[in-house]
C-alpha cells in the first residue's frame, strides 16, 4: 500500500550495506554454537592482514578502534604523562584513548585545505616530554605521511595511526596504518567495512602485536579459543592486568564478507562523490579538496563547509532543513576543545586551534554510503541546490 502522506523515507546517514553472505554466515556461526572469539575472528584477521600486505601476526582484531587505540598505546609502553600530539579535528575516542593510555594528550591544528594534521604544527608542538603522534587520516584522505615519519624520526617519536576513516586509504603506493608503529581501524556500523562493532590493530612489529593481544584479552596468556578447542583444556596465566577487549566470532561473520567487498563499495562511494562534486561545482559551499596525486582517497566522508556569509543559511539551518527533507546528515567533528570535559579538564578554547575551530563551526557530511541508490543521491543533490539557492 503507498503511503497517503507520500512522504519520502528517511535516508539514514551511513547505512551500512550488508547482503546475504553476512546474512548466512552470522546464521552459520550461531548454529555452529561458538559465537566469542575462535575460527572467523582468526580468519578475518588473515584476510585483513592479506589485503593490507603484512603477516597475520602484525594485526589482532579487537571490539572497536577505541579499544585498538587504547591497547597499542599502552603496547607500546610510554612513560605515564608522555605528551602525544595529535589533531583536534576528531572524533573524541582518539583524545579519550589518550587519556585512558595515562597519556596527555597535546593538540596541533589541522590544514585548512586537507584538513588533516598539519606536520609544520606537529614541529612546533614538540615538548622535552613529547612521545608519540597521532595522526588521523581525515575523511579517508591521507595525512603527510612523509613528512610526518621524518619528524618521528627525528624527534624518536613513535607514531600511531588512526585509521578509522581510511580502510582503503594508501599514501605514495603504501597502506596508512603500516608507516607508524601501529595503525588503528574501526567496523563500527557507518565505516567502510562494519561488524556491528569492531577494530583491528596493524603492528610494524610482531612483538607489539602479541602483547596487544594479550592485553586485550584480560591479559592473559592463552585465549578462550586455545583453552576450550579440541586440544584439550589448557590453563592460562595473567601476565598483565589487561582489558575486555576481543572480537567476537559473531562480528568477524559480518566483517569476512564486508571485506571481501571493500573495493566494491570503494568504487560505489567514488561514484557517488564525483556526481556530488559535479552537482556543486558552481554553488558558494566548500568542497572537499581534490585527491592528492599519488595516494589513495579512502572515500569515507563527503563534507561541505556552510559559510552563512557566502550560503545565506546558518551550518545549523542546514542540518535541520536537511533533515526536514528526511535526509540524515553528519558533522564531522566540532573542534575537540568546544567540548566541555576537555576545556575544563585542561583549559583549553577553541580559538587556540582556530582552522578546525571553523571547520568544525561550517561543515556538514553528505549521505555517502554504498548502499544508496542513483535516486537517493539526486535527493541530495536536489536538496542542497535547493537550500543554497542555484
Ligand atoms: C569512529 C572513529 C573512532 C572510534 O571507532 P570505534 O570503532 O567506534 O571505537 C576513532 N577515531 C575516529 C577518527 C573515528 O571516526
Amino acid at each position: 500500500m503507498s503511503n497517503p502522506d507520500s512522504q519520502p523515507p528517511f535516508l539514514v546517514f551511513g547505512a551500512p550495506r550488508i547482503e546475504e553472505a553476512e546474512i548466512a554466515e552470522v546464521e552459520a556461526c550461531l548454529r555452529s554454537g561458538w559465537l566469542g572469539t575462535g575460527p572467523r575472528v582468526a580468519q578475518f584477521e588473515r584476510d585483513f592482514a592479506a589485503w593490507r600486505r603484512v603477516s597475520p601476526s602484525q594485526v589482532a582484531a579487537v571490539n572497536s578502534c577505541t579499544a585498538a587505540l587504547h591497547v597499542s598505546m599502552v603496547a607500546a609502553g610510554l612513560e605515564p604523562g608522555s605528551e602525544v600530539i595529535t589533531t583536534p579535528l576528531t572524533f573524541c575516542a582518539t583524545v579519550n584513548a589518550i587519556l585512558h593510555a595515562g597519556l596527555t594528550p597535546v593538540l596541533a591544528d589541522v590544514d585548512p585545505v586537507t584538513q588533516n594534521i598539519d606536520p609544520d604544527a606537529i614541529e612546533a608542538a614538540i615538548t622535552p616530554r613529547t612521545r608519540a603522534i597521532l595522526p588521523v587520516h581525515f575523511a579517508g584522505r591521507p595525512c603527510a605521511m612523509d613528512r610526518i615519519m621524518a619528524i618521528a624520526d627525528k624527534y624518536g617519536l613513535m607514531v600511531i595511526e588512526d585509521c578509522a576513516h581510511a580502510i582503503e586509504t594508501e599514501y605514495h603506493g603504501r597502506p596508512v596504518g603500516t608507516f607508524g608503529d601501529f595503525g588503528c581501524y574501526s567496523f563500527y556500523v557507518t565505516k567502510n567495512v562494519v561488524t556491528g562493532e569492531g577494530g583491528m590493530i596493524l603492528g610494524r612489529d610482531e612483538e607489539h602485536i602479541a602483547r596487544a593481544r594479550i592485553l586485550a584479552l584480560h591479559g592473559m596468556s592463552k585465549d578462550a579459543w586455545h583453552r576450550f578447542s579440541d586440544q584439550g583444556y589448557k590453563h592460562y596465566q595473567v601476565v598483565e592486568c589487561g582489558f575486555k577487549y576481543n572480537m567476537m566470532d559473531l562480528q568477524a561473520a559480518i566483517g569476512i564478507h564486508q571485506l571481501a567487498r571493500v573495493e566494491q563499495n570503494w568504487a560505489r562511494r567514488r561514484e557517488l562523490w564525483q556526481r556530488y562534486d559535479e552537482a556543486f561545482a558552481g554553488l558558494p559551499i566548500g568542497l572537499p579538496a581534490l585527491p592528492e596525486a599519488d595516494t589513495r582517497h579512502g572515500y569515507h566522508l563527503y563534507t561541505v563547509m556552510i559559510d552563512v556569509e557566502r550560503c545565506g543559511i546558518s551550518r545549523d539551518g542546514f542540518l535541520e532543513a536537511m533533515n526536514a527533507g528526511r535526509i540524515g546528515t553528519g558533522v564531522h567533528y566540532l573542534s575537540v576543545p568546544e567540548h566541555p570535559y576537555y576545556q575544563q579538564r585542561f583549559g583549553w578554547r577553541p580559538e587556540q586551534w582556530p582552522h578546525a575551530m571553523r571547520l568544525g563551526r561550517q561543515t556538514v557530511s553528505l549521505p555517502l554510503s554504498p548502499a544508496m541508490s542513483d535516486e537517493d543521491a539526486e535527493r541530495v543533490i536536489d536538496a542542497v541546490q535547493s537550500l543554497i539557492g542555484r
